[in-house]
């Protein structure tokens, strides 16, 4: 059986194999492989887009030992993996389940690039998060996927979410790694210059076509190319279609309730339901259980879609699964900036690759810093934290010069040539002509600031940062200007005007979830499988221990055990 839609689209009660709950890559993942190995699956979407964060993210993907990077002559092996879990994940992690992750996730990656549209290649250069811990890789272990052309989606490109409006230029979207240095290079090189005009230029011709960008990258690729091949074995993914209830039958999950347009629908699975619906970003009440911070108040912005708000997991207790609170931390932490809109409203952008750059620092409102701003944005998040303990709201401000934001932008505020007028008349961006001004304009403590910023300036121009050691690794310089030397990642502060930008917590995905086993079960508190009960993807405890490994550490993962769940439901064990 391929899909009860009726005529219009619209769901019937009926059965299938496979219920999939959720649009993501964890879900996409699993009800691909459903579908490649023969079972009738679909994939209920709550939002009207279908591809929750993952279409907005940039599609890095975390694989050990993956064939692609071994062909390019990189070495790795599932000992150094697992030593790197152990360092990073200590007394929290569990072995069995890291181990499967090590040995599954190349062959799910193999799976997907042999029988489905999503290709990848690996990300040159790219190391892990914690390089100097054993076992760490220098790059080879995140992927990207590659570009895919929209066109081939037909009418469904129209329901794929569209990506971060703020992360891209007119809507295009710009690839980590080579792209992105080719655009932050365009008023220097003619090289960059002219690779970006034929880009612009195509997408220009795309908009006027198609009225959005139609080449395709990061997560927007990769959901595409799973929904591509889903379509082609004939089945669907209904969006505007919440997933309400489970229904369980003596202990036996066997199907859901649906909600499509006021109707409720019943379906039943012959293999189970696999809870994809993306964690609780948006769940308060379990944020402020599990979220230090917001024990004091609920100051936290999320980038994540509004409709992913812990469905899953409330599910997955109801029918008697165990949310693993054993996790380092709940979420994936990043420091995010709230963009105002010209209708009012307020977009939340995450910081991911302007802090690295040489001329950032980030204070505190005391005018104090206190991380080293290069690395990872888990790793600046918690430092965030930390530093605001005493404080009612987690906050802190990135500084800049007019030099450094002309050349890298920040947050929402993109390079030159482009005008950032704007962003100063919305306050996003606030400015003083000497750096007194820019604290009493930003509402930091002065003489600590200048005190910070002279310090920070002497090393800086020798450079180095004794004080936190921004560009002393080669993760930090990955993520810095290459071209600027002594020290990719630094620069003194010293030409006005001076800018800040004011940063909250946030988070990129949380990582706290329902225990699963190595079939991607979901697991009772006694440890025993629920039958017919899988989770994957953020809607699973992080196979991290709540630490954040590298570049893809959620989706390596979310498609892995998605892969895996798919693959026991069709009665193959991996
Ligand atoms: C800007 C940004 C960049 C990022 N970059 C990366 C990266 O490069 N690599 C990486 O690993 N991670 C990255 N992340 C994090 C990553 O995108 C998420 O952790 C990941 O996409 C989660 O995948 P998922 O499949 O679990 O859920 P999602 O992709 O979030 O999908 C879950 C879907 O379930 C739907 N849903 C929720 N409730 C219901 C319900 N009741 N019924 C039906 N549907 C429901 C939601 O609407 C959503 O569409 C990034 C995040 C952001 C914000």
């Amino acid at each position: 059986m391929k899909d009860d839609a009726d005529s219009h689209g619209h769901l019937q009660d009926s059965t299938y194999d496979l219920l999939v709950v959720g649009s993501g890559a964890a879900g996409m993942a699993a009800a691909v492989v459903a579908a490649c190995k023969g079972l009738s699956v679909v994939v209920l979407e709550k939002a009207s887009v279908f591809g929750g964060t993952t279409a907005l993210s940039a599609g890095g993907t975390w694989i050990p030992c993956n064939h692609l990077a071994r062909a390019a002559g990189i070495q790795d092996t599932p000992e150094q993996a697992l030593a790197y879990f152990k360092f990073c994940g200590g007394d929290r992690l569990n072995e069995a389940l890291a181990r499967r992750f090590i040995d599954q996730a190349p062959v799910m990656l193999r799976f997907l690039e042999a029988h489905t549209h999503a290709k990848f290649s690996y990300a040159a250069g790219r190391p892990d998060y914690r390089p100097h811990a054993p076992g760490a890789a220098a790059q080879g272990r995140t992927i990207h996927p590659l570009p895919f052309d929209a066109r081939q989606l037909g009418t469904h490109i129209h329901r794929l979410r569209p990506p971060f409006r703020e992360l891209t230029f007119l809507g295009m979207m710009i690839k980590p790694g080579p792209e992105l240095k080719h655009f932050l290079n365009v008023l220097r090189s003619f090289e960059s210059a002219r690779y970006v005009i034929r880009k612009v230029l195509r997408h220009f011709r795309d908009l006027l076509v198609h009225h959005r960008a139609m080449d395709l990258s990061n997560g927007n690729a990769l959901i595409a190319s799973l929904a591509k091949s889903l379509f082609d074995h004939g089945m669907h993914i209904h969006t505007d279609t919440e997933v309400r209830q489970l229904l369980v039958d003596n202990g036996r999950v066997t199907g859901l309730v649906a909600s499509q347009q006021g109707q409720l629908i019943t379906l039943t699975a012959r293999k189970g339901v696999v809870l994809a619906s993306g964690g609780f970003s948006h769940d308060h009440e379990r944020r402020q259980a599990h979220f230090p911070h917001t024990k004091r108040s609920q100051h936290h912005w999320s980038p994540v879609p509004d409709s992913i708000n812990g469905d899953g997991l409330r599910m997955g207790e109801s029918a008697s699964g165990h949310v693993d609170l054993g996790q380092a931390h709940a979420a994936c932490w990043a420091p995010v900036s709230r963009v105002p809109q010209p209708n009012g409203q307020v977009t939340i952008v995450p910081h991911l690759i302007d802090r690295q750059k040489p001329g950032f620092i980030a204070v505190t409102k005391h005018g104090f810093r206190f991380v080293n701003e290069a690395s990872s944005y888990h790793d600046f998040g918690q430092a965030m934290i930390t530093a605001c303990a005493n404080e009612d709201q987690v906050i802190a401000y990135l500084i800049a010069d007019h030099r450094a934001i002309r050349r890298y932008g920040i947050g929402a505020v993109k390079p030159a040539p482009l005008p950032i007028g704007s962003h100063l008349r919305s306050g996003y961006l606030m400015r003083g002509f000497t750096l007194e001004e820019l604290a009493q304009v930003a509402g930091i403590d002065t003489k600590n600031f200048l005190e910070t910023v002279a310090h920070y300036n002497q090393q800086a121009k020798l450079g180095s940062d004794p004080q936190f050691g921004k560009g002393s690794n080669i993760y930090n310089c990955y993520n810095g200007d290459p071209g600027h030397e002594p020290n990719p990642c630094l620069a003194p502060i010293q030409d006005g005007p001076f800018y800040a930008v004011q940063l909250h917590i946030g988070e990129l995905g949380t990582l706290t979830g329902l225990a699963i086993d190595d079939k991607a079960r979901v697991l009772n508190a006694q440890g025993t499988p629920v039958p017919g009960l899988f989770a994957c993807g953020n809607d699973a405890s992080s196979v991290m221990a709540g630490d954040y490994l590298g570049g893809g550490a959620t989706l390596g993962p979310g498609m892995t055990f998605g892969y895996l769940a798919a693959c026991h439901a069709a009665g193959q064990s991996a």
